[in-house]
């Protein structure tokens, strides 16, 4: 079995974001039930409904626990069912979160050597002692199985993958030329399955284009969980709330030609799930002709508490 909970399905910023005054978000405010706020983006995963892996720490994890009793602690006086911390990237809204895990709770953390290094040059991560929390080196293309701090298996298998994307922003190097310094270990996609009956899944939660051999990783999977940050390229442009393209910060988009719909068309997923949302995107919004678009096309919308059961 895996047990999938959606944590938070906005990307950095959340829904709303806190300085964000557009139509969408204003109808979030308001409470419009169709503008359903979101926190930022995040996934946990279990297999023993006892011990839960967390995809990526944002920034809203604080509330994201208390939001979501299966990760309530239950015993004694200090306890977490959180046993460990896969990352992505080393975006801000996917590592932030780690901040709010110090209180010397016993965790293992997992990350590419790029990712690493960044929790390693950034010392505020310091406050994860190093006492209780082994920060653990993820291969890519090398599965294994997520443990705790103690080294016992969690029954859930990991395996990092390379997916094209960019640096995080506040690491980029003008200097290194079109991608700004990227490299392959700065973005992964994660397949995630459970070692008992090989369920299995995969979080893409930020990826700027699928080329073939990315695309024959995901054909035919039973769930996929993807990158829905934006619904057009130039959206932030057009909208007067950005002065970037999606590829400019390392995410493909939803529509057109070149999107996400289009690519994934003919790969028999079984379940298409966009997750990692920006506040401008109008698939946010449960009346838009957008949402009515990606549910044609086989797409759901993510949801905050969203459970899935493979
Ligand atoms: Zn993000």
């Amino acid at each position: 079995m895996l047990r999938l909970l959606v944590l938070g399905s906005a990307a950095g910023g959340g829904f709303p974001q806190w300085n964000s005054n557009d139509a969408a978000s204003r109808r979030a405010r308001a409470k419009d039930p169709a503008a359903t706020p979101r926190t930022q983006s995040s996934l946990a995963v279990t297999c023993d409904d006892r011990r839960w892996v967390i995809f990526n720490a944002s920034p809203d994890l604080r509330q994201q626990i208390n939001d979501n009793p299966a990760l309530h602690p239950k015993n004694g006086v200090r306890h977490s069912p959180i046993a460990a911390v896969v990352l992505s990237n080393g975006d801000v809204d996917h590592i932030a979160g780690l901040l709010t895990l110090r209180e010397s709770h016993p965790l293992a953390v997992y990350a590419t050597e790029r990712v690493l290094s960044v929790l390693h040059t950034n010392s505020i991560f310091n406050v994860l002692n190093p006492e209780h929390v082994e920060r653990r080196r993820m291969k890519l293309n090398e599965p294994f199985e997520v443990c705790d701090r103690k080294g016992d298996g969690t029954g859930i298998v990991v395996e990092a993958f390379a997916v094209p994307g960019k640096v995080a922003l506040y690491l980029e190097d003008a200097s290194a030329g079109a991608n700004f310094g990227s490299q392959p270990e700065d973005t992964v996609g994660l397949c995630i399955s459970a070692r008992d009956n090989g369920s299995q899944c995969f979080y893409v939660p930020g990826c700027a284009a699928l080329p073939d051999e990315l695309a024959g990783r995901l054909a035919g999977a039973p769930l996929v969980l993807f990158d829905g940050t934006l619904w057009r390229d130039d959206e932030m442009i057009v909208a007067g709330t950005g002065s970037k393209t999606g590829r400019r910060m390392g995410h493909m988009s939803v529509s057109g030609a070149e999107g996400t719909m289009a690519a994934f068309e003919n790969l028999g997923v079984k379940r298409k799930v966009f997750v990692h949302m920006n506040n401008s995107n109008p698939i946010l919004l449960a009346d838009s002709p957008e949402r009515a678009a990606i549910a044609r096309a086989g797409w759901e919308a993510a949801h905050d508490g969203m459970e899935i059961t493979l």
